[in-house]
């Protein structure tokens, strides 16, 4: 089972995604796109956030989720600190200071002379049983044997719709800030204020998200195929959740400490499929929900004949001020309007039991 999600938001003065700091000036993070124009295609440069920085929120939200429903969290993770089970520093460390059983039996399995399909089914089965991020966010551990897990949380960069990409823009804002050492930090030296730009973005952005509800609670086993964990479902009810409170709150990106930004989710179209994956069309222009619509009438057709029970729902919300049209039905594909995004997201809860290691 896979959950697809296209949303738009119309965001005013955010600083979500900051490229680099050049003296007193820190830059959004740009990226070039290409457009329709008249006769053809023009190329332009448009602030963006990066899918890395939505993974994270998305992965302290999960941390804080699967804790609550009673799943188990390795302590880095828990403390929004992603570096994984990424180097043998890392797994020391959380045996030394943390004490964590399951890091103290990696470092042995990882001294015994095992095959190299067996090592990394242990590995793999040892850090995922500990750590539902893990599980689902993935993870590399670059060892003499690499084992690595894809993520199964999908995110692209978030971008300008292309529709309405004239109404973005990148501008700095000046601000002072109290700074007692003078900017090069010499005692005495009392210079009271120092200036510093930050810049801010504003645009109808859109983002697409995913989640592989059949890998969540997977790993690979050395004979071949896959092995599921006695609490997969609840993983994938965990995953599931986070992702909707994500979509509903806009919740990632930086510096909203002092930019939290004017956001309005304007629309969302979420597509629950089985058993293969089917992602919703991008919100670049207003009838997005209907292409998505008709999209998923052409995925029927392609899959129904080799599995009987192959299907896909979509579920939309709208905004009352929001551009995006309302979709027509479409052959043989359930179309839903949701109360709230979050309902829309939460709408795959209902074909939970289908989804499974494959
Ligand atoms: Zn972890």
């Amino acid at each position: 089972m896979y959950v697809g999600v296209s949303a738009r938001y119309l965001v005013n003065l955010e600083a979500l995604n900051m490229a680099e700091s050049v003296g007193n000036f820190v830059r959004h993070k740009k990226a070039p796109i290409v457009v329709r124009s008249g006769s053809g295609y023009v190329l332009r440069y448009v602030p963006v956030v990066s899918g890395q920085s939505i993974a994270h929120g998305y992965q302290e939200l999960l941390a804080r989720v699967a804790k609550g429903m009673g799943l188990p969290v390795c302590p880095l993770c828990e403390q929004g600190v992603f570096v994984k089970h990424g180097a043998d520093e890392i797994i020391r460390r959380l045996a030394r200071d943390y004490k964590a059983p399951h890091a103290m039996r990696l470092q042995e399995l990882l001294k015994e002379k095992k095959s190299p399909a067996s090592l990394y089914e242990e590995f793999e089965r040892e850090v995922i049983t500990n750590c539902v991020v893990e599980d689902v966010g993935g993870f590399l551990y670059p060892g003499a044997v690499p084992v690595k897990r894809t993520s199964r949380f999908i995110a692209g960069y978030m971008i300008p719709a292309l529709d309405h990409v004239k109404a973005s823009g990148v501008e700095s804002q000046m601000h002072v800030r109290h700074d007692p050492l003078g900017a090069a930090g010499r005692a005495g030296e009392e210079t009271g204020q120092a200036i510093y730009y930050v810049e801010t973005a504003s645009a109808l952005y859109t983002v697409n998200l995913a989640l592989d509800l059949d890998g969540i609670g997977c790993y690979t086993r050395a004979a071949g195929g896959w092995e599921e964990l006695e609490d997969a479902l609840k993983r994938r009810e965990a995953a599931l959740r986070a992702l909707a409170l994500l979509v509903e709150g806009m919740l990632w990106g930086a510096k909203k400490s002092r930019f939290n930004p004017s956001f309005e989710l304007e629309s969302v179209v979420v597509t629950v499929s089985h058993p293969y994956p089917f992602n919703p069309t991008p919100g670049h222009h207003d009838d997005y929900i209907g292409d998505t619509a008709r999209r998923a009438s052409g995925y029927l057709k392609t899959v129904k004949p080799v599995a009987g029970d192959a299907f896909v729902e979509i579920h939309y919300y709208r905004a009352s001020r929001s551009t995006a049209s309302k979709p027509a039905a479409a052959g043989g594909v359930k179309v839903r309007e949701a109360p709230t995004a979050s309902e829309a997201v939460l709408a795959a809860l209902d074909h939970l039991a289908k989804a499974g290691c494959r």
